[in-house]
């Protein structure tokens, strides 16, 4: 799977996506993930990719035409199943989106800045917007990041254990149940003994109980909708 990134500020990703599962990920040859600086297609000597708004107001808004130039360039080159624009205002982000954006194989994420993007670049290319939450960032990189590991992850022989993403949270409408390791015992505080039985049976029921009662205690809403199937 292929994510081709636009942003004026690539060096906030690198970070985020060069570690840990991510990185496997990529030196599997499962992922792989282009930044693209948008400064590259800023126009005149200074580069400019931001503009006053029209109609006034503070904040400058990305102008349209070194992004078009970027996202023209990729789409020469590739088919984007999506391509995506980071945004307060989008579909929030959730586990069902994520499961079912890891079945593309070409994705570009555009990264917005200051007041976000020159509406007509939605309207000519963006076909899915999204959020990852009902706050706003400063900027589309660490949404961008967000997007990147949540979907990468589920991509198939990406994580050693290959079943673990399918008994993560919001998998099944559940909250994942409690989880312990080593000691048994810590500062008087015993691990619950149906998990030391060896029981596969006893152990499956009860964590199938945890994430029952998690659901139902923390997250009324799930559960509504677990129930209701
Ligand atoms: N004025 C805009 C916010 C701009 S914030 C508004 O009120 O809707 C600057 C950029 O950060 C946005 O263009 C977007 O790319 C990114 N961003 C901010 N909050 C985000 C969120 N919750 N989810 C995804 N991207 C977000």
């Amino acid at each position: 799977m292929r994510f081709d990134i636009i942003s004026v500020l690539p060096e906030l990703l690198e970070s985020p996506l060069n570690h840990s599962i991510m990185q496997r990920a990529k030196n599997k040859g499962l992922l792989e993930v282009y930044l693209h600086n948008l400064r590259d297609y800023g126009l005149g000597r200074h580069k400019q990719v931001d503009d006053y708004q029209f109609g006034g107001g503070a904040g400058m808004v990305m102008k349209p035409e070194p992004l078009a130039a970027c996202i023209e360039n990729l789409k020469a080159g590739h088919t984007y199943d999506e391509i995506i624009y980071t945004s307060p205002d989008g579909v929030r982000l959730d586990q069902a989106l994520c499961n079912r954006l890891s079945m593309n194989q070409n994705l570009l994420v555009i990264c917005g800045h200051y007041k976000g993007v020159d509406e007509r670049i939605r309207e000519k290319y963006v076909t899915l917007e999204i959020s990852i939450g009902d706050y706003v960032l400063s900027g589309g990189e660490l949404a961008a990041a967000v997007l990147v590991d949540a979907v990468g992850r589920l991509i198939p022989g990406v994580l050693n254990d290959e079943t673990s993403a399918l008994f993560d949270s919001f998998q099944d409408d559940l909250l994942a149940p409690p989880v312990y390791t080593r000691p048994a015992e810590w500062e008087g505080m015993a691990v619950p003994e149906v998990l030391l039985s060896g029981n596969d049976k006893l152990i499956e029921e009860w964590r199938h109980e945890q994430s029952l009662e998690r659901t139902r205690s923390r997250r009324p809403d799930l559960y509504e909708r677990f129930v209701r199937g």
